[in-house]
């Protein structure tokens, strides 16, 4: 079994490593807002080399809205995992024509590993960790590995794994800086966000998704439920794995198949 390799770090990003800039940020950042938080990592900490992923999901248009009244041309990567809502694919549309974005990358699976793995597009029924490695983890990792930092929205409240979420971490996977400028946010932090600036919900949110990912791994919750309830509803998984803090890509060399383990 071999373990796969860790992405080349760029040049540039070598000067510090990103464990030892996260602690020194996490000080100098302890009490700012995220808009502060953001404004530095783009402008002073990355001019040039970070990049915001996101998922336009029911709360991505928060941190879209506040990069794009930062530097509208920081690269804003998209996992298209192919398995998305339609109503995701159109709201990521209108969302980033709406806040002017201009360099946001559609990042797709390598087409040979849904050839090998999932041709049939079940995948995730049988195994959701594969198939979340193959079309998250594995195009997120590739791209990227041209930056030395990227931006998240994840937040605190979100889920127990996410509890002690700090501003700036390490992605111990990629030896990246992830930057969680939303990590105190709260659910009530974020509507309040979006009305003040008058922001688009995603179309499904409306509809009782108050958490969206893969349409075959979202149900939409009751009322009275955990806003994340409906994501991979009955199993015990509640991360796709690009978040996952020291997750390893393992390969198990093979006629067929890149995901026979995955940890
Ligand atoms: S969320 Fe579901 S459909 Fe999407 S990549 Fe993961 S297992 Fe596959």
């Amino acid at each position: 079994m071999a373990e796969e390799p860790q992405p080349p770090l760029p040049a540039p990003c070598r000067q510090l490593s990103a464990h030892a800039n996260a602690m020194v940020l996490n000080r100098v950042h302890r009490d700012a807002p995220a808009e502060r938080v953001l404004e530095d990592a783009i402008r002073v900490q990355y001019p040039g080399k970070l990049a915001l992923v996101s998922s336009f999901g029911a709360e991505s248009a928060v941190l879209l809205h506040m990069v794009s009244r930062i530097d509208p041309a920081v690269p804003v990567l998209f996992l298209d995992t192919q398995m998305l809502f339609a109503e995701t694919l159109a709201y990521q549309r209108s969302l980033a024509t709406r806040l002017g974005l201009s360099d946001v990358r559609l990042i797709r699976p390598d087409p040979a590993d849904l050839a090998n793995d999932d041709p049939g597009g079940t995948l995730h029924g049988e195994n959701p960790d594969g198939c979340c490695f193959i079309r998250k983890t594995l195009p997120l990792r590739r791209a990227v590995e041209p930056f030395c930092a990227w931006i998240t929205g994840r937040k605190r409240h979100q889920a127990a794994t996410r509890a002690g979420l700090p501003l700036f971490e390490e992605d111990r996977a990629t030896h990246r800086l992830k930057v969680n400028p939303l990590a105190e946010w709260s659910f009530a932090d974020v509507r309040d966000y979006m009305d003040r600036h008058a922001l688009p919900r995603h179309p499904l949110l409306a509809k009782g998704y108050p958490s969206i990912g893969c349409a075959p791994c979202t149900t939409p919750v009751a009322a009275d439920e955990d806003p994340r309830a409906g994501r991979w509803r009955g199993q015990p998984k509640t991360e796709c794995g690009i978040h996952f803090d020291g997750g390893r890509w393992v390969r198990r060399p093979r006629a067929k198949g890149v995901i026979d383990s995955f940890s």
